[in-house]
């Protein structure tokens, strides 16, 4: 039986992208090939929060229990391999049946499946078959993957995708992947980041769009720059702009701004509901 290292396995409302609002169940596997200490922080410089967490990283024994960072990469605890205690490696089935317990219903009716990170489609592709087939798994009928679109999926998951959706008892269901590839806001660099052809392939498998996290006009300008290098590559899907703001104080300062930014360009706009509904604590 396949094991994932899981940070976090929660049922909230999906506060971000295509399924804004809809009761769902968060997947949050460890590891991220990025660090994004850009985000929040003022043009060239990066974050050094967590660098005061992982000093006292002994006193905390609960991921739930770690300070939420106002600047950097807000879910630094699923990859920062200083936190990877917090993580257990869970089998398959044990994440199967730890989902049925926090189903409102114990088992699948309308909730859907998002599986994020830390960066998902690292290196557990390999196990999500096993927890896609799993017979507690049956009923769910859409997920999506948030990814940061720098991973290629492999020949053998994208035809394990490509079934699952027709599978019965359904035959329809719905795969989405929602790229946030990474601005320079992020303090990654675009050579590592903009991999255009990495997530034209994820076309072939699921529904897909872009979003963007961004404060500034300037932003707003280098994701739709960024979004016609993908269209050149023949990306077809929609372009979301995100406010950046893991915390409550950000997020405000940002958010109109963007809404406006995308109205003016004619892209989409996502929330992140999670920080004004929930103040993005641990689990929401
Ligand atoms: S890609 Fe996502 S999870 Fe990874 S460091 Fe950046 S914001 Fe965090």
């Amino acid at each position: 039986m396949s094991k994932i290292k899981i940070a976090e396995l929660f049922y909230s409302i999906q506060g971000e992208g295509r399924y804004m609002g809809v009761p769902s169940v968060f997947l949050r596997t460890f590891g991220c090939n990025f660090k994004c200490a850009g985000f929040g922080m003022p043009k060239g410089q990066l974050s050094t929060e967590v660098e005061a967490i992982a000093q006292i990283a002994d006193k905390f024994k609960l991921y739930e229990e770690l300070p939420l960072v106002s600047t950097g990469c807000d879910s630094y605890a699923s990859w920062d391999p200083r936190f990877k205690d917090l993580s257990p490696m869970l089998t398959t089935d044990a994440i199967a049946e730890r989902i049925m317990e926090i189903l409102p219903f114990n088992e699948w009716q309308d909730e859907h499946l998002v599986i994020t990170g830390g960066e998902p489609l690292l290196g557990w592709q390999r196990a999500y078959p096993d927890l896609l087939n799993h017979p507690k798994m049956l009923g769910l009928k859409e997920i999506t993957f948030e990814t940061n679109g720098t991973q290629p999926l492999t020949p053998s998951f994208k035809q394990f995708l490509q079934e699952w959706a027709k599978k019965p008892p359904f035959m329809s269901r719905e795969i989405t992947f929602s790229v946030s590839a990474k601005l320079s806001c992020s303090g990654e660099s675009r050579e590592e980041a903009i991999k255009p052809e990495v997530v034209c392939e994820y076309q072939e498998a699921g529904y897909t769009y872009l979003k963007f996290v961004v404060a500034t006009e300037e932003d707003a300008e280098e994701a739709i720059e960024t979004a016609d290098i993908y269209r050149a590559n023949g990306f077809t899907g929609p372009v979301y702009l995100m406010p950046v703001g893991g915390v409550e104080s950000v997020y405000t300062l940002n958010n109109r701004r963007v809404a406006e930014l995308a109205m003016k360009n004619g892209l989409r706009y996502s929330d992140r509901l999670q920080v004004p509904l929930f103040k993005n604590e641990w689990g929401t």
